[in-house]
């Protein structure tokens, strides 16, 4: 047996060897052989996602004109990238969104609590140069969306973007280098560069599941929330830091749902956000779950509580985040022996914190990835005791405790962090429906039936994410057709192939901007996209000094990237021991394709970033044809 302190100051006693047999037999439970293909689009079940009830769309004039840069997503990949463009002084810009703003996921995930989970400091890019200081801790999802608006003010973006506008195609025209672009609303224009930022939330998913066509009620994704159903709305999330009923709940009650019977189906990242307003709000909520998520302590504060950022330096936030990269890097080896004093310190780091404990306590004579192993996993039972502990100490009903509890290792699910969630399953009209790992086993007429019971209610709302493991190219959308008549599809075939995740051979004057085959798993996303965004301002600025008007990855330097990739094999995400989910491709065995396609750069993302800012720095681009 082994004893841990948790939080609340008592002593728990866990026996290791039981907790891995529970951990399998959890995971064992919830194991399928249609892993990814449980799941379909909102569209193949007459549920449309591109449906735009923020913003109605403006009637305009097909475009035939040029513009130097264009950027399919005017979420903050986009928005970065534009920025850094704009510094290097490249004049039109366009960036193309199918939503009627900027924002990406944060236009379109508008339900009821929304915030970041990643600390306001490391997640909103640009805070100097947009001259802004945040208001709390966690930002809260309208506080995002407007920073999103005021990064393209800020930057001109507004200028050439087209909004309600999906790119359908792109076709490299050799003889005049340059991209031919066309969209859902008959524009042809032409553009120099090409940049692509699709982001991981950009497709809601939905269980397929049997009946949904036949239930009677209302349904629809937390990622497209009917407010005109539900009343209330999302602008009105008070800026209220601490803890305590109703402090991260929009401040419109939901009211029409009053007497309504509300089903909420999963429990992940999202879901712990939405349910406790919905459990304010609705007459009766059902919680339908398969897999119950870490809740760790959400701690909100004022912003200024944790970081004095000072206007008047231009790198206030830029030498915060220096540290944090590296503090957040800590699992991909043995840290340096001066402790790092984390800058950021939000529920991401903290594990970091704790992992790079757990290796320093090695003798140096010792290390080897074994010891290190062990020492990661005997920390993470630790941690996760601390999780299950706060279900007890929270839960008053011990059925509905032992069924809020989860049973895997920390990272085999994105953790979650919540000071309401688990108070919500105390109040009466709130019910949980665990499905013992199996999940709803089918729609009926009046609701989801879960071991032969149906539960009737008035609204379905799936809380059931978004496509993350499917091949980027599906998820991009666009036919895309490069210097030799190849499609992106047909020269993916045999895997997806890129120079550092960004850059592909005879697809010139493009830039992927994701994190496949590049900082995969980093600490925050917006991080990963500035980097991008600053690579691509270095090529283009070194292109345009060279007068080079084509750049293109080698065919040896994309080869070579592929190699290094695959050698490396598995990527520590297909981790098969842990219960399915996104993270592991819901517990598929991984093929050459899915390592291609989730294998990130192997030695951890602090590591590539390094990479590339040694590489800007050089400025030779030598893995690039400039012609
Ligand atoms: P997730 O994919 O994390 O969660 C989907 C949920 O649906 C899971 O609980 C899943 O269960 C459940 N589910 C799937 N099928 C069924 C079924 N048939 N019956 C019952 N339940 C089912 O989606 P989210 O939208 O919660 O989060 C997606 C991502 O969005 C996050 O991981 C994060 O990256 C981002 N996000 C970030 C936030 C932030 O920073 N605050 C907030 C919200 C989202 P199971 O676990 O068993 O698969």
């Amino acid at each position: 047996m082994t004893n841990t302190t948790t939080d609340d100051g008592k002593v728990r006693a866990f026996d290791p060897d039981v907790l891995r047999q529970r951990y399998a037999a959890e995971r064992d439970k919830r194991l399928r052989t249609d892993t990814l293909d449980q799941y379909v689009r909102l569209s193949d079940v007459g549920l449309h996602s591109g449906d735009d009830s923020y913003t109605p769309m403006a009637a305009r004039e097909a475009l035939p004109d040029h513009v130097t840069f264009t950027f399919i997503g005017a979420g903050f990949s986009g928005l970065i990238a534009g920025a850094r463009l704009r510094e290097q002084g490249v004049d039109t810009i366009r960036l193309v969104d199918k939503a009627g703003d900027v924002g990406g996921c944060w236009y379109w995930n508008r339900y009821p609590g929304i915030m970041c989970d990643t600390a306001t400091v490391a997640y909103l890019p640009l805070l100097y140069e947009t001259n802004y200081i945040p208001k709390e801790k966690y930002a809260h999802g309208p506080e995002i969306r407007e920073h999103c608006q005021r990064i393209a003010r800020t930057f001109d973006l507004y200028k050439d973007a087209l909004f309600h506008t999906q790119v359908t195609g792109l076709e490299w025209d050799e003889a005049h280098h340059r991209w031919i672009v066309s969209t859902d609303r008959g524009d042809r224009f032409t553009s120099t560069y090409i940049g692509m930022g699709p982001g991981p939330l950009n497709h809601p998913k939905i269980p397929r599941i049997d009946g949904l066509a036949d239930f009677q009620g209302h349904i629809f994704h937390t990622s497209r929330w009917d407010y005109d159903y539900t009343g209330g709305d999302s602008e009105t999330t008070p800026y209220r830091s601490g803890t305590g009923a109703g402090v991260n709940f929009p401040a419109a009650p939901m009211a029409k749902l009053r007497d309504k019977r509300v089903a909420i189906l999963g429990t992940g990242a999202t879901s712990l956000q939405a349910t406790p307003a919905l459990a304010r709000d609705a007459g009766e909520l059902f919680v339908f779950q398969r897999t119950p998520s870490t809740v760790g302590p959400r701690n909100n504060g004022p912003f200024e509580e944790a970081w004095k950022g000072d206007p008047a330096d231009p790198q206030w936030q830029a030498k915060l985040l220096e540290v944090f990269a590296e503090v957040s890097s800590a699992p991909f080896g043995k840290p340096s022996p001066d402790e790092l004093v984390d800058p950021v310190n939000d529920g991401f780091t903290a594990p970091a914190k704790w992992m790079r404990a757990a290796i320093r306590s090695i003798p140096d004579e010792e290390l080897s990835p074994q010891t290190i192993g062990a020492a990661l996993e005997a920390a993470d039972f630790e941690k996760m005791e601390e999780i299950r502990a706060r279900v007890d100490a929270v839960i008053t009903d011990p059925v509905v405790a032992e069924q809020l509890k989860p049973w895997y290792r920390l990272f085999c699910k994105r953790p979650g962090f919540h000071d309401e969630y688990l108070p919500a399953f105390n109040q009466p009209n709130v019910h949980l429906i665990d499905t013992a790992g199996k999940g709803v086993e089918r729609i009926g007429e009046h609701g989801p039936v879960v071991a032969g019971v149906e539960y009737p209610v008035d609204c379905i709302i799936f809380a059931s994410g978004f496509e993350y493991g499917t091949p980027l190219v599906k998820r991009l959308g666009a036919e895309i057709v490069g210097s030799d008549g190849v499609t992106l599809a047909e020269h993916w075939e045999q895997g997806m192939r890129t120079l550092k995740g960004m850059f592909i051979h005879n697809f010139p004057n493009m830039f992927l901007v994701q994190f496949s085959q590049a900082s995969f798993f980093g600490p925050s996303a917006t991080i990963a996209w500035d980097d991008a965004a600053r690579t691509i301002a270095s090529v283009v600025a070194q292109a345009a000094g060279k007068g080079s008007t084509r750049v293109e990855a080698t065919a040896k330097a994309e080869e070579d990237w592929v190699e290094m990739i695959l050698q490396f094999g598995v990527p520590m995400v297909f981790d098969t021991s842990c219960t399915p989910g996104y993270y592991n491709l819901e517990g598929k065995i991984p093929n050459r394709h899915d390592i291609l396609e989730w294998g990130g750069y192997p030695h951890g993302p602090d590591a590539y970033f390094k990479l590339m800012a040694a590489w800007r720095k050089a400025a030779d681009f030598s893995e690039l044809a400039m012609d």
